[in-house]
Parts: structure tokens; C-alpha cells; sequence
């Protein structure tokens, strides 16, 4: 199994470091077979190539089995033309990844800001809605009639809203059996309407998953208020990228939010958060996000190629995980702890080798 492994910027080497001793560490253990093939992106690839990501690199995570994406600090990137590539939506649309699938779930024992525990997952719609870097097959969704007027479009399609509805309610079936979608068809008649016809197609298909839908704004509010009544969310693009945030803070820390970007053919484990450029180079993030999103990318190859002991090391990570973040002295900075990135990453993998103490 060949997985291309980009570090990014920001925190992206240090917590794509963390990501990789626990994958090498689960390789051995479950004897997957793992192989990693580093390439750069980002401002690493930059100065030498010209570009924040090349067509060779997209060409390798193109023929990998899998892909891990350290976050990227698109923000800072020069314009396009200066070879400014948004790497994560450049992966994105080349490779079609379009279900961005963001779980957030509380833990025993680790403080939850919401008013109750949760574990629901965020089924994001990920390649139209109103992201223009990637909403039209030619020019970009945005543009300036003159220098005081900027208009954006928003593309809702009823094959993307399909495809993602199904994405849900699959998951659906593997987990609670509810699929919730989060719209805004009040006031965006049209577009919103498209995407819920869709989705109340699909859950005629599946009549054992319940099936509700709420509003944008007050989804927010019963986030924090009741999150456990929800299971499957699904919604477009850019409600799902908040949501998402909002929900993994509330579980813990935006450090937990694992999340992997998927199509039927290919899966890029990615971490919900951003470059962190606030902590970058201090030993200070929270690894558990691109862990999490790495294991997630193990329980897709499981399902892709049939093969259990790819979800025997997914959820040995996920219990390990549990199990450390229960104790607050195992805690890094951003859960009130006081351990660095390196010392977490050291505790989690004893703790698997505790666990599976030989290999399987
Ligand atoms: P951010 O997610 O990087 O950071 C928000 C806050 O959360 C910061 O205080 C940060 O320190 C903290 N945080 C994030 N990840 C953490 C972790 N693993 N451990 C501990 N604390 C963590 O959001 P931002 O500051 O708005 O964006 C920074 C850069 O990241 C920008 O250039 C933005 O464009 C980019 N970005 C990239 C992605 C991606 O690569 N997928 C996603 C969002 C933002």
C-alpha cells in the first residue's frame, strides 16, 4: 500500500511527523504493508518548483493508494500565476474527492464545551456551493464588474447533491441510522431547494435511516445546545466547513478534528484545521487530528480492499487515542495540558504497543 505523504506548512511537518511514527508503528504491528513516499508542497515546493504543488506530485497521489495532507497556509500563498496553488483544493478537484467527511465525537473523561456529549459526523459537500477556486469547469466563481462591485456564484448541482447524500446515508447505516440535512431553503430558494430535493430522493432509498432536515442558522444553536440528537449531517460546501469546525471545538479542540477528503476510488486524510501558524515550530499542536484523519484513511483501504486488519490497526488508534486523552497529565496545550507534540506522539504509540504488544 503506497501512501504519498505531504507535509504542508505551519504545524504540517511537525504533526505530519506524529502521523507517520504511529502509521509505521501500526504498519508492523497489523503487518499492513504500508509504504510512505514523501513529497513537498506548500511553500517547501515553492522556491525550488515554482509551485506550492507540481503536476508530478498530483500525478503520484493520483497512482498512491492513499494520500496524507498535512494543512496548508493558502492565506499567505502569492497569487495563482506566481505559482500560489491552494494544494487541498487543488487535490480536491483533480482527484474528484468529493465527500469531506469530518466526525466529532466527546471523549471519557476530556471536558466537552457543548451542553451535551456528541458523536455525530459532518458529511460535507466538497466540490461546488460557494467555493469559487473550484465551483466552474473554466474561470473561477468569482469576479469584480468594476472596483467597488464583487460578485460570487454559488453552484449547487443536483449530481453532487445526489453523491453526497448518498455518502451520508451509507454512513447512516453504519452507525445510528439518522441522516439530518442542513440547508437555508428560506431564504436561497432555489439552489437550496435543488440540494434538498436530492437528499429527500436519496432517503427514499433508505427507509430504515431516519430522515429530518434543519435550517443553517439554527443548526448552530442546537449544536451547542443538544448535539447528541444529531448522527449524519450532510450539507453543502461552505455550511459544512463551519459546521464542522464548530462541532470539533465543542467535542474538545479543533486539535481532534480528524477528517478525510474521498471519492470511490481515491482518500486523502486531512485534518479539519488550518496551519495553526500561531504554534508552528514550538513543539505545541495537537497531532491527534491528522492521527485521527490517517486512521480514518485505514478504515476506508479496509473497506476498499477487504482487508480487516486495516480496521483491526483503526480502531486499535482510535482506543489508544481515548485512552491517553482520558488522562489530563497526557494532554497537550490545547486541552489544558502541558505535553509537547513529540511527547504526546511518544505516549500514543506505547500505549498501541501496550495494546498490541505483538505483531498480529
Ligand atoms: P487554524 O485552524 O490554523 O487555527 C485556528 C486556531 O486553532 C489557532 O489558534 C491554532 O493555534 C489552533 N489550532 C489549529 N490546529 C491545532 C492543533 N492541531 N493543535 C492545537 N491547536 C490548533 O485556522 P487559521 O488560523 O484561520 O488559518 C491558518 C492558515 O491555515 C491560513 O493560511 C488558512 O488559509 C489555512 N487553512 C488551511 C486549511 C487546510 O489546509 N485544510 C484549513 C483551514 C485553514
Amino acid at each position: 500500500m503506497r501512501i504519498v505523504v505531504l507535509p504542508g506548512d505551519g504545524i504540517g511537518p511537525e504533526i505530519t511527523a506524529s502521523t507517520l511514527k504511529v502509521l509505521e508503528l501500526a504498519s508492523k504491528r497489523f503487518k499492513l504493508g504500508l509504504s510512505f513516499q514523501p513529497h513537498e508542497v506548500g511553500f517547501a515546493s515553492l522556491k525550488p518548483k515554482g509551485s506550492t504543488i507540481t503536476p508530478e506530485v498530483i500525478q503520484a497521489c493520483r497512482d498512491a493508494d492513499g494520500i496524507i495532507l498535512g494543512p496548508v497556509s493558502h492565506s499567505d500563498y502569492p497569487p495563482r500565476a506566481e505559482g500560489g496553488i491552494n494544494v487541498s483544493s487543488e487535490l480536491r478537484i483533480k482527484l474528484d474527492l468529493f465527500a469531506n467527511v469530518r466526525p466529532s465525537r466527546s471523549r471519557e473523561g476530556l471536558k466537552h464545551w457543548g451542553r451535551t456529549p456528541m458523536d455525530l459526523v459532518i458529511v460535507r459537500e466538497n466540490t461546488e456551493g460557494f467555493y469559487s477556486d473550484r465551483n466552474m469547469y473554466q474561470g473561477i466563481g468569482e469576479f469584480m464588474p468594476d472596483p467597488d462591485m464583487a460578485l460570487s456564484v454559488r453552484k449547487i448541482t443536483a449530481k453532487a447533491s445526489n453523491r453526497i447524500a448518498r455518502t451520508a446515508f451509507e454512513l447512516a447505516r453504519k452507525r445510528r441510522k439518522k441522516v439530518t440535512a442542513v440547508h437555508k431553503v428560506n431564504v436561497i430558494k432555489v439552489s437550496e431547494a435543488l440540494f434538498l430535493r436530492e437528499a429527500r430522493a436519496v432517503a427514499k432509498e433508505f427507509p430504515d435511516v431516519a430522515y429530518d432536515e434543519q435550517l443553517i442558522d439554527s443548526m448552530t444553536a442546537m449544536l451547542v445546545r443538544d448535539a447528541q440528537r444529531f448522527d449524519c449531517v450532510v450539507t453543502t460546501n461552505m455550511f459544512g466547513d463551519i459546521l464542522s469546525d464548530l462541532a470539533s471545538e465543542l467535542s474538545g479542540s479543533l486539535g481532534l478534528a480528524g477528517a478525510v477528503n474521498a471519492s470511490h476510488e481515491h482518500c486523502m486524510a486531512q485534518a479539519q484545521h488550518g496551519s495553526a501558524p500561531d504554534i508552528a515550530g514550538q513543539d505545541k499542536a495537537n497531532p491527534s487530528s491528522l492521527v485521527l484523519s490517517a486512521s480514518m484513511l485505514l478504515e476506508w483501504l479496509s473497506i476498499k480492499h477487504g482487508r480487516k486488519e486495516f480496521l483491526h490497526a483503526h480502531h486499535a488508534i482510535e482506543s489508544a487515542l481515548d485512552a491517553v486523552l482520558k488522562d489530563p497529565a497526557q494532554r497537550t496545550l490545547d486541552l489544558g495540558g502541558t505535553v509537547g507534540t513529540r511527547a504526546f506522539t511518544e505516549r500514543l504509540c506505547r500505549e498501541i504497543e501496550s495494546k498490541v504488544p505483538q505483531a498480529a
